[in-house]
């Protein structure tokens, strides 16, 4: 089947994507300028999902309006090709999303998608519950991880950040060995420890601060340099948090 196909590419698809999240935007408009509702209120119907063209369903061929279940039949049905993860979960595609709404969001797909109610449904129904099922746990993990997002957002727009650390000024290399020493230095020290984890958990917070500043001007390149120095910072966030496990703080 398609989907099992699409779901380790689906990130290699970003051209795809993009062009399916400005077609929405500009449908998000047009729907706008036509009927004159509230926006906010268009912006959450037209993105409740997937995007908005009629499909067929599968099993009584319904041209229904996409959505996870049929109207007439109430069959789970595929999600449109090239979904992007912000459209599966149903949020305007932006890196200012609220952690309440995602959660909220997901638990609510979670819920519709249970293996308990697709005990009685046919093996397609199953295994489409399964496919969706993981496809809206990787959205949630990464729509709702700051660095994951961002990074999510560049590949939407065919950014991917390399490996490679050549690009990367001296400068900055060397203030992020610095950190690393200090955790060196600090390491079986309760104390200092928690004030590294502080003091990380500022800069990253201006750092997420800063990246959706960038998203919100569509600055890209900007946005790019800003989730760089995000990547090392979370590195380092995550070696304070193994540390703080290892010494076992508990906050
Ligand atoms: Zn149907």
């Amino acid at each position: 089947m398609y989907l099992r196909r699409i779901l380790p590419n689906l990130t290699k698809k970003c051209n795809v994507l993009y062009l399916n999240l400005v077609q929405q935007q500009q449908h998000v408009h047009l729907h706008y300028v036509e009927k004159n509702y509230n926006p906010s209120q268009i912006l959450k119907n037209v993105l409740q999902y997937s995007n908005d063209s009629l499909l067929k369903c599968w099993n009584c061929n319904f041209m229904y309006k996409s959505d996870l279940f049929c109207s007439k039949c109430k069959v789970l049905q595929e999600p449109p090709e090239n979904i992007t993860f912000f459209d599966l979960m149903g949020i305007p595609a932006s890196y200012d999303v609220k952690v309440t709404e995602i959660q909220n969001k997901y638990k609510e797909l979670q819920k519709q998608l249970h293996p308990d109610k697709f005990g009685a449904k046919s093996n397609k129904e199953k295994e489409l519950s399964e496919i969706l099922s993981s496809l809206v746990n990787k959205a949630y993990s990464t729509l709702s991880h700051p660095l994951k997002r961002g990074l999510y957002m560049l590949e939407l727009n065919n950014i991917t950040i390399s490996e490679e650390t050549d690009n990367i000024n001296a400068e900055f290399l060397m203030e992020i060995m610095e950190k690393n020493e200090e955790i060196d230095d600090a390491a079986d020290d309760e104390e200092k420890i928690k004030k590294l984890v502080e003091k990380n958990g500022a800069v990253l917070n201006d750092l997420i601060t800063q990246v959706a500043d960038a998203f919100r001007q569509n600055d890209i390149k900007r946005a790019e340099l800003l989730l760089i120095r995000m990547k090392y910072y979370d590195t380092i966030n995550n070696r304070l948090k193994k540390l703080k496990h290892d010494l076992g703080i508990v906050e």
